[in-house]
């Protein structure tokens, strides 16, 4: 059975255009307005010549229990099915207090955690990735999945880990 990677993160930060990145093609569906992608979605990924499953997440309502409470939610169901988890943040944005409550509940298992600051798209923007380190999960990730700037060093880190 292959390994499995579960892209974790808040909506809009970019895990489905980094699934189709690692991917090489479109299939995971992105879209403008957050809240796309339905529950969880499984693909075949290859690295360096190996086989990984990486899960895709998204796709709750907002409801009663709030966007911190459903993002973590999310994030736990796929980081308890996985044995590796790609963490991604917006590093235009930098940690909101959804990616904290993520945090909280990523620090509770077991599982590798890989940060990746998505939307670094150029050098100038690779600054605002280091204020991630305050994250906890130690060396951030600063790749643009839009343009596959960093991703392949992310592989490489994460391919270390599953
Ligand atoms: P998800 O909700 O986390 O799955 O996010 P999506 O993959 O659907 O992307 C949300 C929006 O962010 C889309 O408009 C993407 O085009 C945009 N986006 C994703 N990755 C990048 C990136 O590396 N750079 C920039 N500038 N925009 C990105
Ligand atoms: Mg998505």
């Amino acid at each position: 059975l292959d390994p499995v990677l579960a892209i974790v993160g808040r909506p809009n930060v970019g895990k489905s255009t980094l699934v189709n990145r690692i991917l090489g093609r479109r299939e995971a569906v992105v879209e403008d307005t957050p809240g796309v992608t339905r529950d969880r979605v499984s693909y075949s990924a290859t690295w360096n010549g190996r086989n990984f499953t990486l899960v895709d997440t998204g796709g709750w309502e907002h409801d009663a229990k709030g966007i911190h409470a459903r993002v973590a939610d999310q994030a736990e169901i796929a980081a308890d099915l996985a044995d590796a988890v790609l963490f991604v943040v917006d590093s235009n944005v930098g940690a909101t207090a959804t990616d904290e409550a993520v945090v909280r509940m990523l620090r509770r298992k077991k599982k590798p955690v890989i940060l990746v600051a998505n939307k670094v798209d150029d050098m100038v923007q690779e600054a605002d990735a280091y204020s991630l380190w305050s994250l906890g999960f130690g060396q951030p990730y600063p790749v643009s999945a839009l343009h596959g700037r960093g991703t392949a060093d992310m592989l490489d880190a994460v391919m270390d880990v599953l």
